[in-house]
Order: C-alpha cells, then structure tokens, then sequence
C-alpha cells in the first residue's frame, strides 16, 4: 500500500479551440482530444441555418453525455448561429431570432453546457439605444420562455463592425443593467474583436489596462471564456477578421497575460483561427499558448530593435 502523496501538480491549462460537430455531437470530443484541447467550444447545430433539422436524439446525447473521455475537457460550451440578431428591425427576422435562441438555448441545455456565446446583436439603422432595448427584451423573452433552462448566455465583444453593438463595455453593462435576469447572463471576450474595437492589447500594459476597465465596467466575476485570436486588420479598424496567434497585428502580448495572471488561470481560452481538416494549425496555435504560460520572457534581438 503507498503511503506517500504524489508530488503537487498544477493543472495543465485551460485551453482549447472551436471544434466541428460534423457527424455527431460526440465528435467534436474525439477532434477536440486528438489537438490535446482541455476546453472546446462547438456549435449545437448548423451555424448557417436558422433552425436544426432534427431535435437530438437519445442515443446521440447518450454518445455525448457518456463518451468515455468526456471528463478530460474541464471546460465544454456553445456558440449561437450567426443568423441570430436579437436587435434586428425586420419583424420576421427579429420573431425568428428569439425563436431560434430559444432553440439553441434548449440544446445547449440539453448538451448541459454551461453557457451559449451570443453576438448581442446589430441595430441596422435604428440606433444604438433603439438596438440595445431590442436586445434586452428579447433576451427576457427567451429566458421567461425557458425556465428550466441552466445554460447562461454569454455575451460576447464584438469588433463593432457595420452597426453591431457590444464592441464597448458599456454597451453590454448595459444590457445586464436592464436585463430581467441578469444572473443568467455572462461575458466572452475575443482578444481579435476587442483590438478592432479600440483596445490596444498589442502591449502588457495596454492588454491589463483593458481587463481593469471590463472589471470596472462589467465585473471580471462575468466573465466566463476567452477567445484568442490574433487581428489580420489593425487597431479600431472594427472589422473582425481572426488571425493566427502571433502573425496579425495584435502579436503575443494578450496570450501571455491571459496564460500567466492568476484571475484567468479557471477562465477556458479557446482558439477561433482558420485550419485545415488535420487541425495541425490548432496544435501549434495551443503549443504557443501552453509556453507562454510556462516560459520565461526573453528579449531576442528583433524585439530590442522593433519601435
Ligand atoms: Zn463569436
Ligand atoms: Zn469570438
């Protein structure tokens, strides 16, 4: 009988990537394993349609629920269908929007997620204050149509592009403000969307400053993932295009912050960069992640030169 304790160790990092559900839900565990992901983010039904051909079967929840190396990821959860806009004018689309949260929402639940990431919304015109009240109250609908539900809606920072809101921190504290239940809201920060907004992460100083404002605006107690992508476009461009980590305009000094401070050590980082059917390019993108939590910084001569 051992009677020694094994040596401390401390928890390999919270991180992982967007994964395809292609084939089943049970999948996205496989290919998310295979990067050596510790936390994944999946959608819970096409992305590009409003609504899901089919509602999930037993056997595919069971295949989900009880896949033998589920518990390896500490951190699984949704991102919503780029179709939704909770602020949108059109009738129809606003209708089907709460309609289709609604049903993502019951996925989720059902994949017993503890959150769906939601792009707030875009007014298409009517203004900001028009858009945001749209958001609210839509939210309240669906909540108030979904009782039992336990998954959160995790508002995500956008890039502000076109006339989408959520690329400041006011608006979303805001939307928690108004909100009819708040306690089942939270936040997602994509590093891509707050640089394009205005944040200039491409400094540790920049990037901690940005953190103290969302902490003062919105509480860091909301926040529930990071999305870690590097910015083909510059800062405050607001246009959203993702990079891979350390080849945009953004380069490593968000990844390093985030994969060293303590406050983020529970928070999953996940990676929404492009990549092929093999996914080589999320095994590097998590290999730059897991080494700056662990390397020391060093200067290389390139470093000391650039302005
Ligand atoms: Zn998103
Ligand atoms: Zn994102």
């Amino acid at each position: 009988m051992k009677t020694t304790k094994p040596p401390p160790q401390s928890a390999p990092p919270l991180i992982g990537a967007h994964m395809s559900t292609a084939g089943g839900m049970a999948l996205a565990i496989d290919r998310a394993l295979s990067v050596d992901c510790t936390a994944m983010q999946i959608f819970v039904k096409n992305n590009m349609q409003w609504f899901a051909a089919a509602p999930f079967t037993e056997a595919e929840l069971r295949a989900f629920h009880e896949h033998p190396r589920r518990g390896e990821l500490r951190s699984v959860f949704g991102h919503s269908g780029y179709l939704i806009n909770l602020a949108a004018v059109n009738p129809d689309f606003a209708e089907k929007s709460r309609r289709a949260l609604a049903d993502e929402l019951a996925r989720a639940d059902q994949l017993r997620l503890p959150f769906l990431v939601l792009h707030p919304g875009a007014h298409m015109g009517a203004g900001e204050e028009a858009g945001l009240q749209k958001i609210v109250a839509g939210l309240d609908e669906v909540f108030a149509k979904l009782p039992q539900v336990k998954t959160r809606v995790a508002l995500e920072t956008t890039a502000g592009q076109g006339t989408s809101l959520g690329h400041t921190f006011e608006e979303l504290a805001w939307i928690l403000a108004h909100s009819a239940h708040p306690e089942r809201l939270c936040v997602c920060a994509d590093t891509a969307h707050l640089f394009a907004a205005g944040f200039d992460l491409s400094t540790e100083a920049g990037t901690r400053e940005t953190f103290e404002r969302f902490d003062r605006v919105i509480g860091l107690e909301r926040l529930v993932a990071v999305h870690c992508n590097d910015s083909k476009v510059g800062l405050g461009s607001r246009v959203d295009r993702h990079e891979h980590l350390g080849k945009g305009k953004i380069g490593l000094a968000p990844f390093r912050f985030l994969m060293r401070d303590p406050r983020f050590a529970a928070i999953p980082k996940v990676l929404e960069t492009p990549k092929g059917k093999e996914m080589e390019e999320d095994r590097v993108n998590l290999g730059i992640l897991r080494e700056l939590a662990t390397a020391t910084p060093r200067k290389t001569p390139s470093q000391r030169s650039s302005p």
